[in-house]
């Protein structure tokens, strides 16, 4: 399988970036207090939600040893309603350290950042890139949803050496690029367009290399827990034609893989040993092609598929039926010509480049 393009990844997200796009209050900000302030109380809190705790803190307490010097009582009623109190009571500790043993100065780099109560590894690295251009990269949620996506990966992310992996890709796709600028396209990104339930693949900036898109398993990604075991599958596709040579086509909606990709109509069997009088006998054999009135001519070599998880074997059987009558409405009947104006599953224009010799019945 082809390397993973990496450089078309980080091209591709920081020219889509811009910082209108998702407006935050502390975007831009170059203070490690604020943006550690921002981090802590986004865990776990929607934005909408954050927000006016964010600016109620900022107003409170403008410095870090402001924080530092306020009341426990004080500081858990600003943080009522936040839920997860033990973000706030690390928020202080965290505080304290930095007035008490750090002179009132965040540490400036990451595993020092990752030293103070309450910060894990994704806090540590937005603060040591966004607040002192040190070269890490993000790696939350979104992230890892996006580089699953992008690599076709299914590593489940939770676990000890599934993180260890999923940080190798992310540092090969920060490469050498401004990090602060990287994490936060990564971060929008992932808000806005790789979103966990609704992606926007049709305008993504990624999709013409993003191997989840061309697979059909966007939604499948990324796993947790067992790794996704590969699957076989046979797929007999029927190429029928028409007296005046036209083909039936139709675009896939199920969620699976090739999703609105066009193609012939398909059986899945499981085997690629079947003829057509075998076919014909299924229960999913399209109950609208009268199988009386086709005439069967050929059967394709198989053709093999290798998807990240799925191994498609596929056969192609032609079939003659001249009248073509009552053809359902989501079928399109077209000129071979017309063929290249509809995307097509590789497996299909491999079949239609090479016209393959049919074989046998
Ligand atoms: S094409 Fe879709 S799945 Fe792939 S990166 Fe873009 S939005 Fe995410």
């Amino acid at each position: 399988m082809e390397q993973v393009d990496w450089t078309y990844f980080r091209r591709g997200l920081t020219d889509w970036y811009r910082p209108d796009r998702r407006p935050m209050p502390w975007k831009g900000d170059r203070s490690p207090y604020r943006i550690w302030l921002s981090e802590i109380i986004l865990q776990q809190t929607r934005v909408a939600q954050g927000l006016p705790y964010f600016e109620r803190f900022v107003a409170a307490y403008p410095t870090v040893g402001d924080l530092a010097a306020a009341p426990d009582a004080e500081v858990m009623k600003l943080w009522e309603g936040l839920g997860y109190y033990s973000r706030a009571r690390n928020l202080l500790k965290a505080a304290r350290v930095v007035a008490n043993e750090h002179h009132g100065r965040f540490p400036d780099t990451y595993d020092g950042l990752l030293a103070l109560p309450g910060v894990g590894p994704y806090t540590a690295a937005a603060i040591a890139s966004f607040a002192f251009d040190r070269p890490v990269a993000v790696l939350d949620g979104n992230v890892f949803r996006i580089l699953a996506r992008y690599a076709g990966d299914a590593t489940p992310i939770d676990t000890g050496p599934g993180r260890k992996h999923f940080q190798q890709l992310v540092d090969a796709a920060l490469g050498t690029a401004p990090a602060a600028a990287f994490n936060q396209a990564i971060m929008d990104f992932g808000a806005l367009v790789c979103t966990p339930r609704a992606a926007d693949c049709p305008r993504c900036p990624l999709a013409d290399h993003c191997r989840a898109r061309a697979e059909g398993w966007v939604y499948e990604l990324p796993v947790k827990g067992k790794k996704a075991e590969r699957r076989d599958r046979y797929f007999h596709y029927l190429v029928v034609t028409d007296a005046a040579g036209r083909f039936l086509i139709h675009r896939r909606e199920d969620r699976d893989i090739w999703r609105q990709l066009y193609q012939f109509p398909l059986l899945e069997a499981g085997t690629l040993d079947l003829r057509p009088a075998a076919l014909m006998q299924r229960d999913d054999w399209p109950d609208w092609l009268p199988a009386e009135e086709l005439e069967f001519t050929g059967r394709s070599a198989p053709y093999a598929h290798q998807l990240t998880h799925q191994r498609i074997g596929t056969v192609f059987h032609t079939a003659h039926w001249p009248e073509m009558r009552d053809v359902p409405p989501a079928y399109l009947r077209i000129d071979r010509w017309e063929l290249e104006r509809y995307a097509l599953p590789r497996v299909i224009t491999r079949y239609l480049e090479t016209d393959r010799l049919t074989l046998d019945l």
